[in-house]
């Protein structure tokens, strides 16, 4: 027997150490974490550095991306890319973006909620979830065109 159960979950208690992250995506700016160790800069951030030091401090980013490779899907454009000033790429989705254009701009996120991943762990719904990254969405420079 298996009942279909539908979880509603107050984010803003569980963002935890990925607090400054979520609060910068919603005012749409891109916060990164750098390792003080080795000064890798990590974006979406990663609380563990692949050197293994887990101390660092959050960084802010210009918000530009550059693309990478980009995909069409069913549900939507996505892209990879990597964000000016940080070292690690990550997936975004693209929005009003052009075939010809390489790079886009980090933009606000608007609705957490909706993102069903953002908090992914249902087969343990009465402890804490698992903390998942929110959907990071780039987008053309509203005002004219900056191509650098
Ligand atoms: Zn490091």
């Amino acid at each position: 027997l298996s009942i279909d159960h539908r979880l509603t979950l107050d984010y803003e208690l569980q963002a935890g150490w990925l607090q400054p992250f979520v609060n910068g995506l919603q005012s749409g700016s891109a916060i990164a974490r750098r390792c003080s160790n080795c000064h890798k800069t990590t974006f979406p951030p990663t609380r563990v550095c692949d050197c293994e030091h887990v101390h660092g401090e959050w960084i802010h980013l210009s918000g530009k991306a550059h693309i990478v490779h980009r995909s069409e899907g069913a549900d939507g454009s996505f892209a990879l890319v990597q964000f000016e000033g940080a070292d690690t790429k990550t997936v975004v989705r693209q929005l009003a973006m052009t075939d010809s254009d390489t790079v886009g701009y980090l933009q606000r996120t608007i609705n957490l909620e909706s993102d069903s991943h953002f908090f992914a762990d249902s087969e343990h719904e009465t402890s804490k979830p698992a903390i998942g990254l929110p959907q990071l969405i780039i987008t053309r420079r509203c005002n004219g065109d900056d191509n650098e």
